[in-house]
């Protein structure tokens, strides 16, 4: 381990069959019990390792297991939000918006008995032309946002954003998620396809690039991701679809299998070399006055 610098553990709690039903079906469905007992092991690592880690909860999933929420802040991880239905933020208006998050932090704060301090975009779909969420969080007096994505990415990304935590001028804190600088430009690295996909080599070379320049990385991981069944077409999705979406999801569907056979083995391995904190422990100690 290098010795001073810890990372941030976060796992953003959702159901892969309800976000393909929504974005590929238009129809929003109630969370799969696969999600509650992947998030189950999640837990139980994390009791076994003593480790503390952000938990950012979808609203749907309080409402459909609030003890699930109630059981990480009862094993005292730090508790976020992660929208309530995982619809991206660059396609809501502003009191769309507004409404949703206000439902997402009263479902997830009535289940778990504890305050929500930080939120996470779905799919880090706060960009540069809906900076405005991040007044809007603030408004609900949350501590962080940990969404913003500093590279050109296909879908998200702000590429000039500043790596390190930032106070915004309304006194929210912005951390955001992990690239590593390389020759060839700025790369994402710690979490979700990146951790999965990519070699375990190359997290431990990020960890340690990160570390080595001073900076705290921020993982991320979904519940999914540590489930030996590959990704599936959700129930009769697959005759409802055009040839393009067909296509589309097909792709989706491999590039979410791979790697999830290695995934739990990687997370223990990664938990085993490096040390971790929950995401609010990259703040400055005066910061967290705000939470305490
Ligand atoms: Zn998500």
């Amino acid at each position: 381990m290098t010795a001073g610098v810890k990372h941030g553990l976060s796992f953003d709690i959702e159901c892969y069959n309800q976000i393909i039903s929504k974005d590929f079906l238009h129809r929003i469905v109630e969370p799969l019990e696969e999600s509650e007992r992947n998030t189950n092991w999640i837990l139980d690592l994390l009791a076994k390792t003593g480790r503390k880690a952000t938990f950012f909860f979808l609203g749907n999933m309080a409402r459909k297991f609030p003890e699930l929420v109630k059981r990480a802040v009862d094993d005292g991880h730090e508790i976020g939000v992660h929208g309530d239905a995982h619809r991206y933020i660059h396609r809501m208006t502003r009191d769309e918006f507004s409404n949703e998050l206000d439902v997402a932090i009263d479902s997830v704060e009535q289940a778990g008995g504890a305050r929500v301090v930080g939120h996470r975009a779905p799919a880090f779909s706060i960009v540069r032309e809906n900076l405005w969420a991040l007044d809007v969080i603030a408004e609900r007096g949350l501590l962080y946002d940990s969404s913003i994505f500093p590279f050109k990415g296909r879908r998200y990304g702000i590429p000039d954003w500043q790596l390190e935590p930032s106070l915004l001028k309304n006194n929210l804190w912005e951390i955001p998620m992990s690239i590593n600088e390389t020759w060839f430009g700025r790369l994402p690295c710690m979490g979700g396809g990146y951790f999965r996909c990519f070699p375990y080599a190359y997290t431990r070379y990020s960890a340690n690039a990160l570390a080595a320049a001073g900076r705290n990385g921020v993982t991320y991981f979904h519940p999914h991701e540590f489930d030996h069944a590959n990704a599936r077409f959700p129930d009769g999705a697959r005759a409802q679809l055009g040839g393009k979406d067909k296509l589309r999801l097909t792709i989706l569907n491999t590039l979410q299998s791979r790697g999830r056979r290695t995934m739990r083995q990687k997370l223990e391995r990664f938990l085993g070399e490096f040390d971790t904190v929950p995401i609010s422990g990259l703040l400055p100690e005066n910061a967290l006055k705000r939470i305490r």
